[in-house]
């Protein structure tokens, strides 16, 4: 059976733009505009619904969406929370990676999280750190601006989302432990396992071929015919390179799809196992 697939996303926000490419890169047409809460895919039968973060766990769990895009950090405090939240991750999308870490002022003294005021948007993941490694301390929850707390007297230290740092930072702070790291996660009601939609599992596919092939790099290259086993020894994730003979004697071209990142490195390095022309190539989209 085959139906229309309800996909929700952040409206605004750091996980936006990431979805919504992801989206398109996908084959999925739309447009956003205003304040709208639903938009129509032009060329597919898809919704995308356009909400805050926070409430997508709770909609893909409820079934009123079939995917969803969240980050790991907000999952993982709802899950803690609230026993209704069931979604299930089938997909690491790799973007949107920030860690979630305890960070104090610059010039506080403090030592360990014993007997301290902690503030923070995420509670009951911290709960549950202070729990599992037997730490007595006071959680607080703010729900902005949790940089400022220790400023205005109200919390020793804080737990909150880091990236760069350069947030911490800009208000004086500087991180000393993390909690757990997070990246943006694709969700459904159940698990891949059991998605029975075959539209929804080649829309899977389609998401799953577009990350890979971000990763992803087809070398093209020239070598002696007897490198050829050494050079396909240092291409990077690559399953079965294909091995053309060249007209000219003793010589074959290699195309390879790598996997993992090829780096300048690597290219050098080929270089000196005797292999010329080197292309690296991008590739946009890996149907397995
Ligand atoms: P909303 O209005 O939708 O509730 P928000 O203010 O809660 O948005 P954002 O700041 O847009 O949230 O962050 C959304 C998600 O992006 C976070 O939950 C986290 O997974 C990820 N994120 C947060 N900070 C960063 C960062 N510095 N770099 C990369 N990803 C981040
Ligand atoms: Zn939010």
């Amino acid at each position: 059976m085959s139906s229309k697939i309800v996909i929700a996303i952040q409206r605004k926000g750091r996980l936006f733009d990431d979805s919504k490419n992801l989206l398109i890169r996908s084959g999925v047409n739309f447009s956003t505009s205003g304040e709208k809460l639903l938009a129509r895919s032009s060329n597919l039968d898809i919704d995308i619904l356009l909400v805050r973060d926070d409430d997508i766990p709770s909609l893909v769990s409820k079934g009123v969406a079939n995917l969803g895009i969240v980050g790991q950090n907000v999952l993982a405090e709802q899950v803690a929370t609230n026993k209704k939240i069931t979604a299930k991750t089938v997909l690491n999308l790799g973007f949107s990676r920030c860690k979630l870490a305890f960070a104090k002022p610059l010039n506080s003294k403090l030592r360990s999280l014993k007997n301290k005021t902690i503030a923070t948007s995420y509670p009951a993941l911290v709960k549950n750190y202070l729990k599992n490694n037997e730490i007595n301390a006071e959680v607080i929850k703010i729900n902005g601006s949790v940089e400022l707390t220790p400023y205005i007297g109200i919390a020793d230290c804080i737990c909150d989302l880091v990236s760069s740092g350069a947030t911490l930072e800009a208000n004086n702070l500087i991180e000393f432990k993390s909690l757990m790291e997070s990246e943006a996660v694709l969700i459904s009601p159940v698990e891949s396992k059991k998605i029975t939609q075959t539209n929804i599992i080649n829309l899977i596919k389609r998401f799953e071929g577009v990350i890979n092939a971000k990763e992803s790099k087809y070398v093209m290259l020239n070598v002696d015919r007897n490198s050829t086993e050494k050079i396909c020894k240092l291409l990077p994730g690559a399953d079965s390179p294909t091995i053309i003979p060249l007209q000219k004697d003793n010589k074959v071209a290699i195309h390879a799809l790598c996997k993992e990142p090829v780096f300048w490195e690597t290219m050098e390095k080929l270089k000196l196992n005797g292999a010329s022309s080197i292309l690296v190539l991008p590739v946009e989209k890996i149907l397995n």
